[in-house]
């Protein structure tokens, strides 16, 4: 029993979040199940306002459920502090952004540091280890450039580099290729492709079913109700 939960990187059980509009209590998520297991790539569909984000934010633990378990490389986070969450955050998690979330007037290499000066690290491993990100991403002659100075494409790659610079077990992507062009995005979905091979568990959002297809699973969700499979795909 112990193992079997070890394999799984995320857990959410019977999750509803409930939303206050005026005097009403609007239910978003209804009992969303699902399960993924470390270095699975997964994607999540569904049509806008359907709960999509709310519920990344949740397994993201920018958010808590109104009721319902989330389970995170096996550890149960609504016992978790504040604290204790941010933590997590850095520890096990990425996250890529439809508008790649850079700060303007950092360097590209500031951007992908961010997170290392969270968890300490002294300035010289810091660059050297931005340096080493953002080579891998293709941008290892771009370091001390500006996101303005950088295509879409670069900079989301830049956002990657920074996502997955702590080496998180689950990167979490809410609608990474909804701002680039077809072909570019499909360059950043082989950036996904690569280091999801290489053991990172992905659960990506996204409107778009030929990027959805590039996962090994697709889930959908329809006015916060979570079911396994392509809607799209089912309906034709
Ligand atoms: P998606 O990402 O699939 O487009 P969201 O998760 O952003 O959908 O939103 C789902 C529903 O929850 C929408 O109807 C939205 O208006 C509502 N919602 C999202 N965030 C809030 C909030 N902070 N307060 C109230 N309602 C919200
Ligand atoms: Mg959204």
């Amino acid at each position: 029993m112990e193992r079997e939960k070890e394999e799984y990187i995320l857990i959410c059980k019977d999750i509803c979040r409930n939303y206050i509009q005026g005097e009403q209590e609007v239910p978003v998520l209804k009992q969303v199940n699902f399960q993924m297991k470390a270095g699975e790539f997964t994607a999540i569909m569904g049509p806008s306002g359907s709960g999509k984000s709310t519920l990344m934010n949740i397994i993201g633990c920018l958010d808590r459920p109104t009721s319902g378990t989330l389970i995170l490389d096996g550890q149960d986070v609504s016992q978790c502090s504040e604290n204790e969450l941010a933590d997590l955050r850095l520890e096990k998690l990425g996250f890529i952004f439809q508008n790649f979330q850079l700060l303007s007037g950092q360097s590209a290499a500031e951007n992908v540091e961010l997170p290392l000066l969270y968890a300490g690290l002294s300035r010289t491993e810091r660059r050297e280890r931005a340096a080493q990100a953002l080579d891998r991403v293709g941008l290892g002659d771009r370091l001390d450039a500006r996101p303005t100075q950088l295509s879409g494409g670069q900079q989301q790659r830049v956002a990657i580099a920074r996502a997955m610079i702590n080496h998180p077990r689950l990167l979490l992507a809410d609608e990474p290729t909804g701002a680039l062009d077809s072909a570019t995005g499909k360059q950043v979905i082989e950036l996904f492709r690569q280091l999801n091979r290489e053991g990172v568990a992905i659960l990506m959002i996204t409107h778009d079913a030929s990027i959805a297809a590039c996962a090994d699973r697709q889930v959908t969700i329809l006015d916060g109700v979570l079911t396994e499979g392509n809607y799209e795909k089912d309906e034709s």
